[in-house]
């Protein structure tokens, strides 16, 4: 018998990921949905850990003025002189200056606080206004395989700009039928956004998280998400652990934290799907 994965369709075989391309500029993906505890930052930080733990040179982009991201990389958000909002304002001031080496090698993180909640309304006067994070980006593109945006929940300026920066956009959602609901307006607002400003943003994929594979509920969900998103629904599912509460405390990506626990090894199956979606990366 076929070994049937939690989305109820035949697991691939994953390859070894390969060798880095050295080179070519980085490939961008926003994780974005507009329904906050989803699993956004969850995913943007232990995707890129994973991928780091694979060799790639990673960049992660707070682009949520609740800093979720920075705090759960173990900086302290209330104390940045500098952040990713200084760099949108000020064209002076590169986004190489305020980037930070976390714990993790190969990690980078440009942090945010709640001084980017001032961006939307600032930028709004702006010629260009949905291109401000593109700008802020293209400079360091060569310094990385990866870069990960970190989305707020909303369809605002902020997340304009994040998918105007993206090559692709991998949604995250939480295994629960209200999720499925969401994620039509998201795909409006990925058209528009392929429409007007960035003709090559693509939908990478969605994934499952927080799973209970012991509710019929939650299977559910994931074939409805399968029926209605066919392949661009990950293999991948994250299953729902108080070890990523406990990582987050301790300011590290579960891959460091519980190297071992299934919600780590969840997130480097998922690395190796994204490798295999995004072969530039
Ligand atoms: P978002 O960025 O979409 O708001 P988060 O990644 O911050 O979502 O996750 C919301 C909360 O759920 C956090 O407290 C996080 O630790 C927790 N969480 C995320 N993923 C899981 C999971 N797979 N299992 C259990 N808790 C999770
Ligand atoms: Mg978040």
């Amino acid at each position: 018998m076929t070994d049937l994965g939690p989305t109820g369709r035949p697991l691939p075989v994953l390859p070894e990921p390969g060798p880095r391309r050295h080179g070519a500029p980085a490939v961008v993906i926003s994780m974005c949905n507009q329904k906050g505890g989803v699993g956004k930052t969850t995913t943007t930080i232990n995707l890129g850990a994973s991928l780091a733990e694979m060799g790639r040179k990673v960049l992660l982009v707070d682009f949520d003025p609740q800093g979720s991201m920075t705090v759960g990389l173990g900086f302290n958000a209330h104390e940045l002189d500098q952040s990713i909002y200084h760099v949108l304002m000020d064209r002076e001031l590169a986004l190489k200056d305020i980037i930070l080496e976390t714990k993790t090698p190969g990690l980078d993180l440009a942090p945010a606080n709640i001084d980017l909640s001032a961006a939307d309304m600032r930028l709004v006067t702006e010629v260009g206004r949905e291109q401000a994070l593109s700008r802020a980006l293209y400079p360091v593109l060569q310094d990385y395989d990866i870069i990960l945006i970190d989305c707020q929940p909303s369809l605002g300026l902020l997340t304009v700009n994040a998918l105007t920066a993206s090559d692709g956009v991998i949604i995250p959602l939480e295994c629960e039928y209200f999720a499925l609901r969401g994620v039509a307006l998201l795909k409006e607002t990925i058209e528009k956004v392929r429409d007007r400003t960035n003709p090559r943003l693509k939908i990478v994929g969605l994934v499952g998280t927080m799973f209970d594979g012991r509710t019929l509920h939650d299977r559910e969900v994931l074939q409805t998400l399968v029926q209605g998103w066919g392949d661009l629904v990950f293999h991948t599912v994250i299953r729902r652990t108080i070890k990523f509460s406990d990582a987050t405390v301790a300011g590290e990506p579960i891959t460091e934290f519980a190297s071992t626990s299934p919600g780590a090894a969840g997130y480097r199956q998922l690395a190796r799907e994204v490798l295999v979606r995004c072969p530039d990366a």
